[in-house]
């Protein structure tokens, strides 16, 4: 039988918007020593504006833009969805483009115009050694923006900076799960210099950066390793296998059916503030039951 403190328990979250799938991680909520955050649409916007198109070699700042928007209008990635909607507020003409495809945390490619078109992280250079020599990448990588480079034909023609906003929500989180005694992390493929950032906004105790996708559950599985019970906080696909490994998995938002099948927690607004609730929830409903 169901005990009647968790009965009342998991009927007040339905009308909170928490859906628990899982009773057993419900339960283990209360005994958590650390929460690890997705970063992009959980703890920024997820709303990515072009601040500045860098050109990189003889290619115009508008062809290094146009470049990139023709590839990025295939995309639903929030970086595309910026470097498109910049690209059209400008009025220029896109290229047609074939053979698209995703590099898995790394970027997109596709056939331009004829020419082999790249839009990628800064890691995928550092991989491939690549050096970006140049004091404006320097400075906009300073400011804590996210960075993607233009390849066209394996040659680097450009880079273009990014901007995505803080949320206000994870600030109230953080400091609460802080008080509670439990330390908030962030996980993201974005590169080190923005999660610093972010981290240093919110007020964070760790993060991990230029994560690939199927390196987040291996994160998760570290903090685990140094004897901490561990709570993952995402809302895409990317997120799934970290959902699965940590104690707590909690989808968040309207996550994608992926992250909500990988979850134990599904948390249907998207705020952050909601993940500190269910700690309380759990601490509450347990407490009650001893
Ligand atoms: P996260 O979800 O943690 O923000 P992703 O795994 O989606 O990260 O992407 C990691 C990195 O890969 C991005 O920060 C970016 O550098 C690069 N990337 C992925 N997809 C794209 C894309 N469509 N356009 C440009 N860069 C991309
Ligand atoms: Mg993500």
């Amino acid at each position: 039988a169901v005990p009647l403190v968790v009965a009342v328990s998991t009927r007040l979250s339905a009308t909170t918007g928490l859906l628990i799938r899982d009773r057993a991680s419900f339960e283990r909520a209360r005994n958590l020593d650390a929460v690890i955050f997705d970063k992009t649409g959980t703890l920024t916007e997820g709303r990515f504006g072009v601040s500045e198109v860098i050109p990189l070699g003889k290619t115009s700042t508008d062809d290094v833009l146009a470049w990139a928007a023709a590839i990025e209008s295939q995309s639903e990635h929030p970086i595309a969805r910026g470097v498109t909607r910049s690209a059209e507020e400008k009025g220029l003409r896109l290229r047609s483009v074939r053979d698209f495809r995703n590099l898995t945390g790394e970027g997109t490619e596709a056939i331009v115009d004829g020419h082999d078109v790249k839009i990628v992280s800064p890691g995928y250079l550092r991989r491939r050694g690549i050096a970006v020599e140049s004091s404006d990448v320097e400075r906009v990588n300073e400011q804590g923006k996210t960075v993607v480079y233009v390849l066209v034909d394996d040659a680097l023609v450009g880079a273009i900076a990014l901007a995505d906003i803080v949320r206000k929500e994870p600030r109230d989180a953080v400091g609460k799960l802080k008080e509670m005694g439990i330390e908030c992390m962030m996980l993201t493929g974005d590169a080190r210099a923005v999660a610093k950032s972010v981290a240093a906004d919110l007020g964070l105790d760790d993060y991990f950066a230029e994560v690939l996708p199927d390196q987040k559950a291996e994160k998760v599985r570290e903090v685990q390793g140094r004897g901490k019970s561990v709570a993952m906080v995402g809302d895409g696909v990317n997120d799934a296998p970290a959902l699965v490994q940590a104690d707590c998995g909690i989808a968040i938002g309207a996550g994608t059916d992926v992250a909500v099948q990988s979850a134990d927690i599904v948390l249907v607004r998207n705020d952050p503030r909601d993940v500190t609730a269910i700690l309380a929830l759990s601490r509450a409903t347990y407490r009650k039951m001893i």
